[in-house]
């Protein structure tokens, strides 16, 4: 037996009892005569203590011999400590040793084992192994899994049957490249790993599971913006005999439980609001709607003044500051120097300063009064003693800059409260977006998305403008979940891959079988995933997903611990008959 009780266990009621602990050497102190051993496993630490008059003396000997995470085993008596921790939940008791056995000794590690570590991120994720032994990582792979085991409660009791689905398949299209598994036994053909578990969920619809979910890994094979893994978790839904409504409901259920059972918060509302509001008032498709800063469009007030910047653009946009009024000049140049990075590339700010007296200061001074400036005060809701700031440009383009800014705001003012949460729905997406590299429509989703039925005489006319029976929910700026309504009928899928450029042909020999499964009665159905590593992540009240994950990518796609991807060797290329172009 390792060991009769954890490093986390012991206290003052248990003095005087033969234990047997196991564990790593977190730390040592030896004062010759004396000597400490902090003892860590997952659950704690506990404190050993040696000492020249109680413990015989090969055993202190070969207790000095003990380095930093050696594995070690003890058996001894708790005895109550003379200085006690209270910071540590075993801080009253230690363990007198009268064994010691050395189960593995350890090379000094890379980087200290402790909450504040002097390891830089590459050196952590090279020994990830250790890195995973620090609190702060720990902690977080513990969160998750109580995150995980709360989805599977909640799921299960609303009668969801978690359904495996295969990894080796064919493409499923969400909007990136796949990654590809050439098959041995299929000369020249290859497998697509799943972007996600798509066709395979409206399957299980067809196939009468009427309830699925699955806690899966999808794959995409995109440029790794910031915090995205080319690996990653979804907790993916599928419903049949729903409408729009019946999947909101529930998923609303769903998110209210999980933020009451790991954090302990109630949530009431969760707004709706649609795709086109989302943008004009944020920006964003998935604005953060903790605080205010909801644009306001000034095109109307602003033209016609004598400033030709805003009478030559699309759009004229402001967002008001609060409490920003007395900002220094030093201040807004930072913010203008902030929006003219390449990254946000607007062309400056007009700001407007409506002071605390209520007198308008702006640096357009010269094109607009006082009361022109007040009405641009009421339409982003300016108050006295906040700084109102405009864009100007192409509508979109324009949006996303200035939703930039708010953001960077929000960051910099403190306004994005982690303990806080605050959901919406964004609904009514477009159901087509045009790409202007391939010049052709794109499924802004994905093609199995259903149109909305009042809208699909427009595909022919003006395909841009139809609406989908999308939704995504949105969490603190994040977007957590996506999903949508189906099409469920052969016709208006193959309508659909037809406005998406696909031949007939085409759409058969990539979709077939979900068109011909179709045939054989598929009941309305709908979904929605979840992406796990985020969720988790915001649940945890942070932002990045790496450190959720036990074993993450970095940002070219690698993992450096194992080394990964690696070049195979020529019999495996020929075993898979294929041949490397370029000597890379
Ligand atoms: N398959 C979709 C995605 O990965 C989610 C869904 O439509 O249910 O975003």
């Amino acid at each position: 037996m390792y060991r009769s009780h954890s490093c986390g266990e012991l206290r003052i009621e248990d003095i005087n009892q033969e234990v047997t602990l196991s564990g790593w050497v977190q730390k040592l102190r030896d004062k010759g005569f004396m000597m400490w051993v902090d003892l860590r496993d997952r659950y704690g630490v506990t404190q050993l203590i040696f000492d020249e008059e109680r413990t015989p003396k090969e055993m202190m000997e070969k207790a000095s011999k003990l380095g930093r995470e050696f594995v070690i085993q003890v058996k001894g008596t708790v005895i109550e400590r003379v200085s006690k921790n209270p910071n540590m939940p075993t801080g009253d008791v230690e363990i007198l040793v009268s064994e010691l056995t050395i189960l593995n000794a350890a090379e000094l590690p890379p980087f200290t084992i402790e909450d504040e570590t002097d390891g830089g991120e590459d050196l952590r994720m090279k020994y990830r192994y250790l890195d995973i032994r620090r609190n702060p990582v720990k902690n977080k792979l513990i969160f998750r899994s109580k995150v995980a085991m709360e989805v599977r409660k909640f799921l299960s009791e609303k009668g969801f049957i978690e359904v495996e689905t295969p990894v080796l398949i064919k493409s499923t299209p969400e909007g990136a490249r796949d990654f590809v598994v050439p098959s041995r036994m299929n000369e020249g053909q290859f497998y697509a790993l799943p972007q996600s578990p798509q066709t395979f969920k409206q399957l299980l619809m067809v196939g009468g599971m009427d309830k699925y979910f699955q806690i899966v890994k999808c794959f995409r094979d995109e440029d790794l913006r910031a915090d995205r893994q080319p690996e990653f978790t979804q907790i993916d839904c599928e419903m049949a005999f729903v409408e729009q409504e019946d999947i909101l409901n529930i998923f609303e259920d769903f998110t209210r439980h999980l933020i009451k059972e790991v954090k302990g918060v109630d949530v009431t509302e969760f707004p709706r609001m649609t795709y086109a509001e989302a943008m004009q008032k944020y920006g964003n498709d998935k604005p953060d709607i903790r605080f205010g800063m909801e644009f306001g469009e000034l095109k109307d007030l602003a033209k016609n003044k004598g400033f030709n910047v805003f009478d030559q653009q699309e759009l004229v946009v402001g967002i008001s500051v609060p409490g920003a009024a007395g900002f220094t000049r030093k201040e807004i140049d930072k913010l203008i120097d902030w929006v003219k990075r390449p990254q946000i590339g607007a062309n400056g700010l007009v700001w407007v300063k409506y002071n605390e007296d209520g007198s308008l200061k702006s640096s357009v001074d010269k094109f607009y009064s006082e009361a022109d400036l007040k009405e641009w005060a009421e339409r982003t809701g300016a108050k006295a003693g906040d700084l109102i700031l405009v864009m100007a440009g192409e509508t979109d383009k324009t949006r996303t800059q200035l939703s930039a800014l708010r953001m960077h705001l929000g960051n910099e003012m403190g306004l994005r409260k982690s303990d806080e949460f605050a959901p919406l729905w964004v609904v009514d997406f477009p159901l087509l977006e045009w790409d202007e590299d391939t010049k052709r429509y794109h499924a802004m989703h994905h093609p199995f998305t259903s149109p909305k039925p009042e809208d699909i005489d427009l595909l022919d006319t003006d395909p841009g403008k139809v609406r989908a029976n999308a939704y995504d929910l949105v969490l603190n700026g994040n977007e957590i979940g996506g999903g949508s309504i189906r099409i469920h009928d052969k016709n208006t899928q193959a309508m659909m891959f037809r406005h998406l450029g696909f031949t007939p042909e085409e759409a058969k020999a990539q979709f077939g079988f979900l068109m011909d499964a179709f045939q054989y009665g598929a009941p309305p159905h709908g979904g929605i995933a979840f992406g796990f590593d985020r969720l988790v992540a915001i649940l945890g009240g942070q932002e990045t997903i790496r450190d959720y994950i036990a074993f993450p990518k970095n940002n070219s796609g690698r993992d450096v611990m194992i080394d990964a991807p690696a070049k195979i060797d020529e019999e495996q290329l020929k075993e898979l008959s294929l041949k490397l172009t370029s000597e890379s």
